[in-house]
């Protein structure tokens, strides 16, 4: 008898592995292992949210149109050439779906994103990792790395782990190296937090070939209401379209993004205690022996003298109740990512790892 069996590949997937949010034999913990937003999300929100109640019975507008008017107007963008999903990974999604097939190559950098490979498996393509420069993504290798079978290039910018940020200039650089078959991803989930950054709206509009992804869950605060958009040219907009779940975002879902990207006083007062208290962690791990590369994004990388140590660090601030996120599993064993807390998250993060260095382990 022959038994079921999944298609070929499909066992090569890791399994995304997502921050913790409990320690074992603890009641509250401070969570700072998912890059959530520390003021939680805009009220106008919540209110919309809870107003989506109402409607229940309803079957939700297949085309987001209320939507994407709301991201357009915020935004300066067509809404004709913005597509919704269930975060940005299900725009991700559509795009590997739509964009590659078996035996295609989809390039990732070294420390990107880990749902990019997990991506580009599902559809039976060959992820294709090409080497960081100190842990910034190097355009020549990128280019480098092209060949006749690669369909897919994902950068994350900034990127996560990292929180390090591409130039325009070497933006630029990268797609002007790209054939015009090859798609370039710019996937600016932290845009908001990288000040004066378009997200990847200039170079939609001048190169055919690029797609932006975004998303609400880091600066509106939805991470579990899982909304995210991507913007393209009418053309791959409507390719991604024709793969769609016509119902993929509920009625909820849209009524409170659509309130929390309205809602710009909220968006730009998180920004702005973000790129404080970012300053300030990373000003106090540099006093403190801990590397720590320029961050763009609602995160910071601290890096220990080794693997070791960066476990110990790990360690200690489990102890007081404080979570993390281990990154050995994007090429940085010595490295803790601590996203960005509010004054009190950071105060204890600081607390912590001060005395855990003044202890000289
Ligand atoms: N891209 C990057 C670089 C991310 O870090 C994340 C979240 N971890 C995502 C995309 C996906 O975010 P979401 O699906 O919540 O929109």
């Amino acid at each position: 008898m022959t038994k079921i069996t999944p298609q070929p590949g499909i066992m090569d997937i890791a399994l995304y592995v997502s921050g913790e949010s409990k320690l074992p034999g603890r009641g509250e913990v401070l969570k700072l292992s998912s890059n959530e937003n520390p003021l939680g999300c805009s009220g106008k929100a919540k209110a919309a949210y809870a107003a989506a109640a109402a409607d229940l019975h309803r079957y939700p507008a297949t085309d987001h149109a209320a939507l994407r008017r709301a991201i357009a107007e915020v935004h300066g963008l067509d809404p004709d050439r913005i597509i919704c999903g269930v975060g940005s990974d299900e725009v991700l999604q559509f795009v590997v779906h739509a964009f590659a097939g078996v035996g295609d190559e989809v390039i990732t950098t070294e420390h990107g994103f880990s749902m990019y490979p997990i991506l580009a498996r599902m559809v039976g393509a060959v992820p294709i990792t090409v080497p960081e420069a100190e842990r910034r993504i190097d355009v020549d290798r990128i280019l480098a790395a092209l060949t006749d079978r690669t369909r897919i290039v994902f950068i994350a910018n900034p990127a996560n782990p990292t929180g390090t940020m591409l130039t325009a200039d070497e933006l630029q650089r990268l797609v002007d190296g790209l054939p015009a078959s090859v798609l370039l991803v710019h996937d600016g989930a932290y845009t908001e937090f990288a000040a004066g950054a378009d997200g990847g709206v200039s170079l939609v509009d001048r190169h055919p070939n690029v797609i932006m992804t975004r998303t609400f869950s880091k600066i509106h605060g939805l991470g579990g209401l899982r909304i995210g958009w991507g913007y393209a040219s009418r053309e791959i907009i409507d390719v991604l379209n024709r793969i769609r779940q016509p119902f993929n975002l509920s009625n909820a879902q849209m009524a409170a993004a659509e309130a929390a990207i309205r809602d710009t006083a909220f968006r730009d007062h998180c920004a702005d205690l973000n790129a404080r208290m970012r300053d300030r962690l990373r000003n106090s791990l540099i006093q403190m022996g801990i590397g720590c590369d320029e961050s763009f994004a609602n995160f910071v990388l601290a890096r220990f003298a080794d693997p070791a140590q960066a476990e110990a660090a790990d360690a200690a601030l489990r102890d007081d109740g404080i979570l993390v996120r281990r990154v050995a599993g994007y090429g940085l064993p010595a490295a803790l990512r601590i996203t960005v807390g509010d004054e009190d998250g950071v105060s204890r993060v600081i607390d912590c790892l001060g005395r855990f260095m003044a202890e000289g382990r």
